[in-house]
């Protein structure tokens, strides 16, 4: 979602004449965008500022003025602290104001005002949601990020979402149809549809209107109609919101991917308990039996939690008993972090770090086992490579495939941007090496087979 809304935020910067630099130190302007979902995320910022006051003042003894903003979740938590600790940030800003930048821009160096000695806080959730203000999307590559919703209703005791970025909201069908043309214009092929709490969208399906809401299903199919528009994905999901229709899409759209994120955090009941996630794994289990029912190949990603204040060593067990289980790839995991203002940060039984730290590892150490597995079970496959990354390595491109993995290949750059099928030959625990299938090898291989068939009639 920051990378969406980073996007975003030179999108409404481009009109003013700002645009990305990789070099932070000539920048005119630097915006950190924040995540306040982990502490350590959070502190990151502090040091990642000092460093940007060095910037700020060298610039300053050459006479140029550097615009220092920080948006995002921290910011919204924080805001005032912010200002306090780094009184040389200029603007602080919550993820639901960002379309006020020029605005905020043009406060913040001055323009035709006196010096105001003042920094800039917006940390409001306005009533017009931003997507109303926000100018037309421009594609960054072949895959692209869309946010459908945000904010989240739910709870958890763990998690800031719902008082960093406020309560559930969706965006109407037409708005979401428009981005996605708009994307697809430009020659994006993938769309990640992006929220919280994705599977929880309940749109309006033209803005302003008083019909009914629909949900992701329909959404899905709709966005299964915009030209161009190969693959399509959405996260991040909750159980509780995987609705039959949603589920069936999985079995009717051949563009939605078959690979899922739907994260259980733990695998024990009491835990879950604790956490609010007002499901148990028995009801994951279900989930995952029907999607599975419609898309046989489907796989899973999930997050998971360990050290929830109260995990003893069986609950932990049973979590790597779902592990075992259902097998996910690329899966996230963490250790527990406690963040202010949640119901977990007041319960008791907190986990020492050193056990929480040796759970993850054997949580990691078995996620690892199980991608490495598909991994390797793929090579010798044909698939479909979405390429949208270069290599590291002269000539090398990088893609991803249906499930996710990277796959890296030695091609030209005529296969950039584009879906191209490719065998697969090694893999490591990460990702796969391959080559362009071609269709000369095709023609080839299938001339060896009608010459095998000639001999064997003979
Ligand atoms: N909506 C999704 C999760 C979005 S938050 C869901 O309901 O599952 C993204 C991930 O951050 C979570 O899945 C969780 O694993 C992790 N996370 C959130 N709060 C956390 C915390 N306090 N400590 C550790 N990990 C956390
Ligand atoms: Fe956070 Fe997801 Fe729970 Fe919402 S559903 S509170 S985003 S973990």
């Amino acid at each position: 979602m920051n990378v969406y809304d980073s996007d975003r935020m030179a999108d409404v910067l481009a009109p003013i004449g700002y645009v990305v630099t990789d070099k932070p130190d000539n920048a005119d302007m630097i915006i950190i965008n924040t995540c306040h979902i982990r502490e350590q995320a959070s502190e990151k910022l502090f040091s990642e500022l000092g460093r940007l006051q060095n910037i700020k003042s060298k610039r300053c003894d050459t006479g140029k003025a550097t615009v220092i903003a920080v948006a995002g979740c921290v910011a919204q938590a924080a805001g005032a602290e912010i200002l306090k600790r780094a009184p040389y940030v200029d603007i602080v800003l919550g993820p639901q104001t960002y379309h006020r930048l020029p605005k905020m821009v043009a406060y913040a160096t001055r323009l035709g005002e006196k010096k105001i000695n003042k920094s800039l806080l917006d940390i409001e959730f306005p009533e017009k949601t931003k997507f109303d203000f926000l100018p037309n999307v421009t594609a960054k590559g072949s895959s692209a990020f869309l946010s459908i919703q945000e904010g989240c209703d739910k709870f958890c005791a763990f998690c800031v979402v719902p008082y960093t970025r406020g309560a559930e909201y969706s965006r109407s069908v037409d708005d979401i149809i428009f981005e996605a043309k708009s994307l697809a214009s430009e020659g994006v092929k993938e769309l990640t549809l992006l929220g919280q709490n994705v599977n929880a969208y309940h749109g309006k399906k033209t803005k302003g209107h008083t019909g009914n809401e629909v949900g992701l299903g329909y959404l899905i199919r709709s966005l299964s109609g915009v030209d161009g528009i190969e693959r399509l994905r959405y996260m991040t999901s909750h159980p509780l919101d995987m609705d039959d229709d949603l589920i069936s899409a999985h079995g009717e759209v051949a563009s939605l991917m078959p690979f899922l994120h739907l994260p259980v955090q733990s695998g024990s009941d009491r835990i879950l308990n604790r956490m609010n996630r007002r499901h148990k794994v028995a009801d994951y289990h279900r989930i995952i039996d029907k999607l599975l029912m419609q898309r046989p190949e489907l796989k899973f990603s999930s997050d998971f939690i360990v050290g929830f204040p109260g995990e003893n060593d069986q609950d932990f067990e049973n979590t790597l008993k779902l592990v075992r289980e259902i097998k996910f790839l690329q899966s996230y995991s963490f250790k527990y972090s406690s963040r202010p203002g949640t119901p977990g940060a007041l319960m008791d039984k907190q986990v020492p770090e050193h056990i929480k730290g040796e759970r993850l590892s054997v949580l990691q150490d078995l996620l690892t086992q199980h991608q490495t597995a598909f991994n390797q079970e793929s090579v010798g496959e044909i698939m479909p490579i979405l390429f949208d990354r270069r290599g590291r390595k002269t000539n090398q491109i990088v893609g991803r495939s249906p499930f996710m993995q990277p796959v890296h290949v030695k091609a030209s750059n005529e296969y950039f941007g584009q879906i191209v099928d490719v065998s697969l030959l090694t893999a490591t625990s990460n990702s796969l090496s391959g080559e362009i299938f071609l269709n000369d090898k095709l023609s080839q291989n299938l001339d060896n087979l009608s010459f095998n068939a000639e001999r064997n009639c003979v």
